[in-house]
């Protein structure tokens, strides 16, 4: 299916759009941002840290994506834009670590935010040529507005998983049937 890396990627961008859902910010500062990338095994520097606002910034770029998913025209112009705007540069490496060899998309020193874009851009570039952009959900949870890439291999996937959201469904659909009955 897809490349470790990709998966990768898909994953890291659903999680950093899922920082700023329902009103709530959960990237407010460096700290948050460092947790962040050690959580996704993203290289970073203390400069890194100093671009946060860089990447909080990418964050509704990146949910247009999702919300774009179902238009091949709007979601390619923003994928494009993405790729352009992060200065992609991509090469092939292996720098150890257990990745084995696999696409770098950035310059090693470019800003966090240009890695994160690109590494995303072309990770949904991915998804359009293969023809899996429905694999680009919103939690259908009517109270969650968090993003999902559904990975399952039948495409199942229905809930995000930022908390609760397919147990509590199941609940409330559990509950209604008891008072319907
Ligand atoms: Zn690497
Ligand atoms: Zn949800």
């Amino acid at each position: 299916m897809f490349a470790h890396d990709t998966v990768a990627a898909l994953v890291e961008a659903t999680d950093l759009v899922n920082t700023l859902r329902d009103g709530a910010d959960l990237l407010p500062d460096a700290a948050a941002l460092d947790t962040f990338l050690v959580d996704h095994a993203t290289s970073r520097s203390p400069d890194d840290l100093a671009g946060l606002a860089a990447v909080q910034a990418l964050r509704p770029r990146l949910r247009a994506v999702w919300t774009a998913a179902g238009r091949p025209t709007n979601l390619a112009a923003l994928v494009n834009g993405l790729l352009r705007d992060s200065d992609a540069r991509p090469w092939i490496v292996d720098h150890g670590g257990g990745w084995g060899w696999h696409l770098h998309v950035t310059e090693p020193t470019a800003p966090l935010a240009h890695r994160i874009g690109a590494t995303s851009g072309f990770a949904f570039a991915d998804l359009i040529r293969m023809r899996e952009t429905e694999r680009l959900r919103i939690c259908d949870a009517a109270d969650c507005d968090a993003v999902l890439i559904d990975l399952s291999r039948n495409r199942s996937r229905r809930y995000c998983d930022t908390g609760n959201c397919g147990n509590r469904q199941h609940v409330a659909a559990y509950r209604a049937r008891l008072r319907a009955g």
